[in-house]
């Protein structure tokens, strides 16, 4: 049964991904973004469809809306970005979702929040489970964004104790893929970028840090499963496959074929040395586990950055 989903930050990259999918499924699709780090040009295709409406809309200001389904997708998600306006992004996290809290209350809605692995700040145990409390920093650089995603998961956990809304959360490890905007500064669209321009490759640190990348297509699925199941979370969705960003450089560099050399710079502060999801809980819960390998969702994200930047 089509149903009217609202999804915040729906021209990010994410989110527009989301919108493709809601829409190919048959369902009425309100796109709202505040376009801080979104695009038009991210759901440009979907705007002559008559189920689909773009909404530039803040959500630190309460909107009134009548919709099923709420994916509440809209902060800045890259370190320089959030870090930019850090104030702005603690009241989105935790004004945002008071204000679509409350419309999902007041409309019965069942509503989604894309948390990150970031609520385990730089983490003591590994890999990270959903009951790790985290190990964050509550007055760094970085904590406009962690601790303002670790509030929006207690308004939801309190929304839904206090008044019965309908939640799901989703914890988010680091996802790439076609419609990363260049600009955002994080190491997969850095990387590409740099190898398609034949600069020199920016190692942060020594490169021996890990992360755990996730392809967009087999994260919308988890995040569509998560909002369409029973349970309501905390689930980590993201890919286990653990990687150095040294061997991240490389890899890029083989499939691009490029000339860049790695060049080394300082290591930004609190920056997590490894993060790798324990996927148990959503093989478990959900039945669903990512199957695009690094490798594969590589090249589709490098032949977008190719046409992005006309090489
Ligand atoms: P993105 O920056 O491409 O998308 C975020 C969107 O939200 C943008 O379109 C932006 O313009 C919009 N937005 C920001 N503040 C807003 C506001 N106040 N009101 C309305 N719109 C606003 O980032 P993304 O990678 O697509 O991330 C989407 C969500 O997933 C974010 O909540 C992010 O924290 C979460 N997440 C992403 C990752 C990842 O690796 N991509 C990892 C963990 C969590
Ligand atoms: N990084 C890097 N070079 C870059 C951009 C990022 O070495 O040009 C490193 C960064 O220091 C971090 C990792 O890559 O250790 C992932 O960074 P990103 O900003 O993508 O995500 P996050 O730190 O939020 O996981």
């Amino acid at each position: 049964m089509p149903k009217r989903i609202l999804i915040t930050g729906g021209a990010g990259f994410l989110g527009s991904h989301l919108c493709d999918r809601m829409i190919a499924e048959g369902n009425e699709v309100i796109c709202l973004d505040n376009y801080f780090t979104g695009r038009r040009t991210n759901v440009s295709h979907l705007l002559d469809n008559p189920n689909f409406e773009l909404l530039r809309h803040d959500i630190i200001d309460p909107i009134k809306l009548e919709v099923d389904q709420i994916y509440n997708l809209a902060c800045p998600a890259s370190p320089i970005h959030y870090q930019y306006n850090a104030i702005k992004t603690m009241k989105t996290s935790v004004m945002g979702a008071i204000n679509m809290l409350g419309l999902a209350r007041r409309t019965g809605a069942r509503i989604l929040q894309a948390s990150t692995s970031e609520v385990y700040g730089d983490p003591l145990i590994h890999p990270q489970k959903e009951e790790y409390w985290g190990h964050v920093n509550p007055i760094g650089i970085r904590s406009c964004y962690d601790e303002g995603k670790r509030c929006a998961e207690t308004l939801f956990m309190d929304y839904h104790r206090q008044n019965d809304v309908d939640i799901r959360i989703m914890r988010i490890f680091n996802t790439y893929g076609p419609r990363m905007n260049a600009e955002v500064g994080r190491v997969v669209s850095n990387f590409v970028v740099q190898a398609l321009k034949g600069e020199d490759i920016t190692i942060y640190g020594d490169g021996s840090q890990t992360r755990s990348f996730c392809y967009c297509d087999d994260l919308i699925t988890g995040m569509i499963q998560l909002m369409n199941g029973e349970h309501m979370g905390p689930i980590n969705i993201g890919n286990p496959n653990e990687f150095t960003m040294l061997e991240l450089a490389n890899e890029v560099i083989d499939l691009t074929k490029s000339t860049s050399k790695i060049s080394y710079l300082p290591l930004p502060s609190d920056d997590p040395k490894q993060r790798q999801p324990d996927i148990s809980l959503a093989k478990e819960l959900l039945d669903w586990e990512p199957k695009v390998q690094l490798r594969d969702g590589l090249q589709p994200t490098i032949d977008y950055f190719k046409k992005e930047l006309n090489i």
